[in-house]
């Protein structure tokens, strides 16, 4: 049985990857399944255990680190950690199952480098730093402070987007998604 691919999705808050990430799987044309990653944030309302994430305590994370049970991980906000489990994805690709990871840009940099052509690794981009900070605006969520804190965020995380396999500019979110449909699929039959 041929082993399965890793498709690793980045981008920096704001650009749309949830909603991309959510329509190919209601499209349902690609044939994959989520890592759920294990992070010591807490759960928002409406997320379960086990399903959006593998919801640890501190102590349970450094444990996990220590046991060497993640492929990466990496602190992505301050004190915020998250992490890939091998659970989540060596026995599943054994199996020729693909994987689809949603991690930050140096997780994902770094599992790309781990797996080679077995991994795609692609790179949702704001049509410009100033369309991201006008949809932050307009999700109106966040504080204005906050906000200029993702945007510079997202303007330091953008000077990765060469390093990625794929960039794909979401300016268009249907064609987004035909667009990452697409790279998918064609990588999927390499
Ligand atoms: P959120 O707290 O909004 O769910 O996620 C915050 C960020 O953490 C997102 O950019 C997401 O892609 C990233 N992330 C989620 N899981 C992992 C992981 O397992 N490893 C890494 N490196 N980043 C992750």
């Amino acid at each position: 049985m041929a082993t399965g691919k890793i498709i690793i999705i980045s981008a920096p808050s704001g650009c749309g990857k949830s909603t991309i990430i959510r329509s190919l799987n209601n499209r349902g044309n690609i044939n994959w399944r989520f890592s759920v990653s294990a992070t010591n944030r807490h759960p928002r309302t409406g997320e379960q255990d086990g399903v959006d994430y593998h919801f640890l305590t501190s102590e349970d994370f450094s444990n996990a680190i220590a046991d060497d049970a993640f492929i990466e991980y990496e602190e992505v906000y301050p004190g915020r950690y998250y992490g890939t489990l091998k659970s989540e994805v060596q026995s599943h690709i054994d199996q020729g199952e693909n994987v689809v990871l949603d991690i930050d840009v140096k997780g994902a940099l770094r599992v790309k480098k781990m797996y080679g052509n077995q991994a795609i690794s692609i790179f949702i981009m704001p049509p410009s730093i100033e369309t991201l900070r006008q949809r932050l605006e307009n999700r109106a969520t966040d504080s204005a402070e906050a906000i200029a804190q993702r945007v510079s965020k997202a303007d330091y995380e953008l000077s990765f987007a060469p390093q990625f396999d794929k960039q794909i500019v979401n300016d268009d979110l249907e064609t987004a998604v035909e667009n990452a449909e697409h790279t998918i699929k064609a990588f999927l039959q390499q």
